[in-house]
């Protein structure tokens, strides 16, 4: 059951409706995010006084909670029983409002970034992500591989200030708290909202003379040319940073990510370390044993078969797998033995086969499985 409305506002069952609105407005006031940045009892208490004052302040509505005690209402919008709509405020623009400015859709609130700007961060991105391609052979051996992108290089002519002769002087608009409140809605609706100063960005300072080269802004768009050296090991969203190369802005610079998308091999299945190679066999080889050439790139490796080998059956090479990226050492090769079976004999094969299939003694290898 909803809690009583009445007692959620503090007022007496009797309030007329100014005192409500009087009450509702100091609520409001007390708990907006505002004044408790961050606050989750704060939010919630301010939707409860939301909620209250969303039904006491309708006549309507508020004779019927008072007759029947009931939230649910047939111009509510929401679903039955529900009782009260977060979403539907559309007579009540203000509420909008003030609901936008805690919840996000307004911006400003709850960004949850950590941009130097005390969390109000409507700055540019400084760091730069690049997904880059690589194959499996590219990851086994480590590769340099050459990458071009574009980034806001920082102004060398004044330092990133975005100054000539890097003077600045203190904001006018938010007088260097890099913050503008504004004032929303109206009458008793009438909250602060606090945004990014648009005059200085958030930096609380602006240029006495703008730069000339970078008209002020701090930073000149560039485009770059570069190698990347990708170690051996690296995997999807594998991410390579080099320092420095990311945006620049208010004279900081961000860092450029490489992230590393490994190309699927479609003979060659990665497990962590571990390279998956399928192997074909032959009867014979399987049945009496040998040897057989394993490829992985460029590398050459001599298998022992056993007799008796199954097909699926898996042979390991040790350490010959995919270098570890963070230790030394690498993972293993693991051939699985895929037993060929020929579509076409000639004669001599046919009659070799035949003689085995006659073999009483062999029949248990056509048996066994
Ligand atoms: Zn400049
Ligand atoms: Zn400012």
């Amino acid at each position: 059951m909803t809690e009583d409305y009445y007692k959620v506002l503090g007022v007496d069952k009797n309030a007329s409706q100014d005192e409500i609105k009087a009450k509702f407005r100091e609520l409001a006031k007390k708990y907006h995010p505002d004044v408790n940045a961050g606050s989750k009892q704060a939010e919630e208490k301010f939707k409860e006084v939301a909620e209250a004052y969303e039904v006491l302040s309708d006549p309507q509505k508020r004779q019927q909670y008072d007759t029947t005690g009931s939230t649910t209402f047939n111009d509510a919008g929401g679903a039955g029983g529900a009782g009260f709509n977060w979403n539907d405020f559309s007579h009540f623009d203000d509420i909008n409002d003030i609901f936008n400015t805690i919840f996000g859709g307004g911006g400003g609130f709850s960004r949850g970034n950590s941009g130097g700007f005390g969390g109000y961060d409507n700055s540019p991105d400084l760091d730069i992500y690049v997904k880059l391609n690589v194959t499996l052979e590219d990851a086994y051996y480590g590769v340099s591989k050459p990458i071009k992108f574009k980034r806001n290089a920082m102004c060398e002519a004044c330092n990133g200030t975005g100054a000539e002769n890097g003077i600045l002087v203190t904001c006018p608009t938010c007088h260097g708290t890099g913050k503008e409140r504004l004032s929303r809605g109206q009458g008793f609706f009438n909250f602060v909202q606090v945004i990014v100063c648009r005059t200085c960005n958030g930096r609380g300072k602006i240029p006495k003379t703008p730069c000339k080269i970078c008209t002020g802004r701090g930073y000149i768009p560039k485009m770059e040319n570069i190698s990347i050296t990708i170690p051996k090991g690296v995997d999807t969203n594998t991410r390579l940073r080099t320092q420095k190369l990311g945006n620049s802005f208010g004279g900081m610079t961000g860092d450029l990510y490489a992230v590393i998308y490994v190309q699927p091999n479609p003979n060659i299945k990665r497990s962590g370390d571990n390279l998956y190679i399928k192997e074909p066999i032959d009867f014979p080889t399987a049945a009496l044993g040998g040897t057989v050439e394993v490829v992985l790139f460029k590398e050459k490796f001599n298998l022992n078969i056993p007799a008796g080998s199954q097909p699926d059956d898996v042979l390991k090479i040790k350490g010959s797998g995919m270098p570890k990226l963070t230790s030394h050492g690498s993972g293993d090769i693991l051939i699985v033995l895929k037993l060929q079976v020929p579509k076409h004999l000639s004669s001599k094969e046919k009659e070799l086969i035949e003689e085995l299939k006659g073999e009483p003694a062999k029949k248990s290898w056509f048996h066994s499985f």
